[in-house]
């Protein structure tokens, strides 16, 4: 993984290919057929977290305005960019993060992303396209699907113009196949935690998510999640868990909070509790994708991710999950700069519950800005929550 990282983060900086920018689940396979080198900001704001960097950074995007309740991500991002100021530079030796030939955007997720990446559209005088498919849906019907495709197709004028290159069918198809098959074996490196004796938790996940996010389209990650997945299945054949005397098993719902991944992931094995499946993982698996239709199954892929869809199909999702997943209690991170991806505002976790009976806990705090993370009370309320389940395990 380190190696992999390390030599897609220094083919940014090398000159080989022109760099397009590219939202975490935007269109980067079309950007890819056009030979760009594909760079994804959320990644970096990701990377900001997880250093736990963002906090001195946030600060600085908010003396141009940005306000400290919007995404973190977005904040933590600019303000690096501000202060000139990246981990890339520490772990990767890079001079900083890469300048780009073209920036596109996806409001698949959220309308943030189109203000933070047209910030930089203006800073590197670059230019910018975006898609802006439906959203919030119950069912996708061709009717979105051929509108996203329109979309996407615009931006096809664009791309050949700052890449040099006509748009190339084949081309296309051979990124959309070599996407489909990485992402695929994402998913069934998910499922293997299905297995009761689960080999891979959440926690390990979000790390182990890096290809599947930046060099999805390639063969390095097609080949990454080739290796994982015969790794994990000789576990699960076995008997090799990551938490082998766990009593119960959880759903994580909503972001990670990067600066605390270890604190969590240790805080749940110590109470005797397997984190097994998210929503934030599942999230790059596009199982649409179909290098024979290369347009219509990326646009509904893309229209289709858990994010974009209403209170009820997610909750039809999450029900599912629980069951594939043999799932007894959810806990849900309600984040506070990204409510795009809290879902435990309007009373869903209630009504998931009564529905599937799978107990939940609200747990709040944020993505990258820990000063909205009370560690103490966090651990006092998913302590007793695991306990709870564990008494109503026993009791049943
Ligand atoms: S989905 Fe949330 S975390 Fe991601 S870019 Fe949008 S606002 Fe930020």
């Amino acid at each position: 993984m380190k190696q992999i990282m390390e030599e897609y983060f220094l083919s940014l900086e090398s000159g080989d290919k022109k760099i397009a920018w590219c939202t975490s689940v935007g269109p980067a396979e079309l950007l890819r057929s056009f030979g760009f080198e594909v760079y994804f900001p959320e990644n970096h704001g990701a990377l900001l977290g997880a250093t736990r960097t963002a906090m001195e950074l946030i600060p600085e995007a908010g003396k141009c305005g940005y306000s400290n309740q919007v995404c973190s991500y977005t904040t933590a991002d600019i303000g690096a960019y501000l202060k000139k100021n990246t981990p890339l530079q520490k772990h990767y030796g890079m001079q900083g993060i890469p300048k780009p030939d073209i920036i596109a955007y996806n409001t698949n997720q959220c309308r943030e992303v189109e203000d933070w990446f047209t910030f930089y559209a203006d800073e590197f005088n670059c230019p910018i396209v975006g898609i802006q498919p439906p959203r919030y849906l119950d069912e996708v019907t061709d009717d979105e699907v051929q509108l996203v495709v329109k979309q996407f197709k615009k931006m096809l004028p664009v791309c050949e113009q700052v890449s040099g290159r006509k748009f190339d069918l084949d081309s296309f198809k051979e990124t959309v196949r070599l996407s489909k098959e990485a992402t695929l074996l994402w998913q069934k490196v998910l499922k293997t935690s299905t297995a009761m004796n689960a080999p891979l938790s959440f926690f390990d996940g979000t790390i182990h998510m890096g290809p599947i996010v930046v060099l999805r389209g390639t063969q390095i990650a097609k080949d990454y999640y080739t290796t994982l997945l015969a790794e994990l299945e000789e576990n699960v054949k076995n008997g090799l868990g990551f938490a082998p005397e766990a009593k119960t098993r959880i759903f994580w719902e909503g972001m990670p909070i990067w600066g605390k991944l270890r604190m969590m992931s240790d805080l749940f094995t110590a109470s005797g509790s397997a984190v097994v499946a998210s929503t934030y993982c599942s999230s790059w698996v596009f199982g649409q994708f179909d290098e024979d239709n290369p347009w219509e199954s990326t646009a509904r892929a893309y229209t289709e991710i858990f994010i974009n869809r209403s209170e009820k199909a997610k909750m039809k999702m999450l029900a599912a999950w629980f069951e594939e997943f043999n799932i007894d209690g959810i806990v849900y991170h309600d984040t506070k700069t990204c409510f795009n991806n809290s879902n435990a505002k309007f009373g869903m976790p209630q009504r998931l519950q009564k529905e599937t009976g799978v107990p939940s806990l609200v747990v709040e705090g944020d993505l990258c800005d820990l000063r909205f993370f009370s560690e103490g009370q966090s651990i006092t309320k998913i302590e007793t929550f695991l306990e709870q389940l564990e008494d109503a395990k026993i009791l049943s």
